[in-house]
């Protein structure tokens, strides 16, 4: 079925289904497609729309979201489970950050466009079908293979009431850290298009590094069903989770302390750590052992990421700082 036929407003209630559809034609014949993941409630309810495999080196949510699925029984459910596993099916072939056909990455591009080239069109359908659909919506993220983040959930920190019930379901998500963006979120991401939609939201990052750590597909496995009872999807409480560490700061990755020149990164702090204006927290060298350059923190701040490849190129980015939040 091509994806502009789905309604997933008038699905059969009470069924579990797993499908493929087709969203743009592939030079060597066939579709590039969206799997797709649906519980629908024998009871009506709200409708939660999951994503992961945006980028196509981040796996802990596509192997959350099947076993999400193989978990929740539609004789139990109350309203509608939309789950697509992988976002990016170009990317996630060849595990890279970035579509291999366009070069586009899929989390700058939304809402897309259903006439732009493949990513922006799968950005365009999955605003379309899924989001503008959801009553909540989650996007499972990790750090990917070049950089390092503590597992957390992100949302969208203001007294408005999406933000309200973004930090509502972010807490009840259950990860170890809690980490809140001031509005305006930048544009193009699956969140930024939620939060224009009206549509409360969450985001995660993991360590990642080309791989998914057990614990963090537990996590975000969790997470979901939290956030399905706090949603009252599901009849029960939700997993007793301890409370997070709380982090408020610019989410934006693109703009970070970043190589002044290319070489070979040695972080010199940890994630989480506390640091002080000043403090060394990175050198550059090059092969001969020479350091090239010193990072210094420009403010006080936790690190919430730095990189995790050590080979850089001019103008990567290589360590993040955020704030505690005021509680
Ligand atoms: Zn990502």
């Amino acid at each position: 079925m091509h994806i502009s036929e789905l309604d997933v407003t008038n699905l059969e209630r009470g069924r579990k289904d797993a499908c493929w559809l087709d969203v743009s034609p592939r030079v060597e014949g066939g579709h590039w497609q969206l799997p797709l993941l649906t519980v629908t409630g024998s009871q009506p309810g709200p409708t939660l729309v999951v994503f992961a495999g945006i980028h196509g080196d981040e796996y802990e949510g596509v192997e959350a979201i099947p076993r999400i699925a193989e978990q929740v029984d539609p004789a139990h459910l109350h309203g509608t489970l939309l789950m697509v596993p992988v976002c990016n099916m170009a990317a996630y072939a060849t595990a890279t950050r970035n579509s291999p056909i366009d070069g586009l990455n899929l989390a700058r591009v939304f809402p897309g466009s259903e006439t732009g080239t493949l990513t922006q069109c799968i950005a365009h359908w999955l605003t379309l079908k899924f989001i503008s659909a959801a009553d909540f919506f989650i996007d499972l993220h990790s750090a990917g293979v070049v950089g390092d983040i503590p597992t957390l959930a992100g949302y969208l920190h203001s007294d408005e009431d999406v933000g309200q019930r973004s930090l509502a379901a972010a807490r009840i998500f259950g990860a170890p850290v809690l980490w809140g963006h001031p509005p305006p979120v930048p544009p193009g991401r699956t969140i930024s298009t939620a939060i224009d939609l009206g549509v409360p939201c969450l985001y995660t990052e993991a360590a990642g590094a080309g791989r998914a750590h057990p614990e963090d597909v537990d996590c975000f496995t969790r997470g979901v069903l939290n956030v399905m009872h706090h949603l009252d999807m599901l009849t029960g409480d939700p997993a007793a989770v301890p409370p997070p560490q709380h982090l408020v700061g610019d989410g934006n990755m693109d703009e970070v302390m970043s190589a002044p020149f290319a070489g070979y990164f040695r972080p010199h702090v940890e994630l989480l750590q506390e640091v002080k204006t000043g403090q060394l927290v990175g050198t550059v060298h090059d092969p001969l052992g020479s350091v090239l350059a010193e990072l210094h923190a420009e403010r006080d701040g936790i690190v919430i990421m730095r990189r995790g490849v050590h080979r850089v190129h001019s103008g990567d980015g290589l360590i993040h700082l955020t704030n505690r939040a005021d509680e």
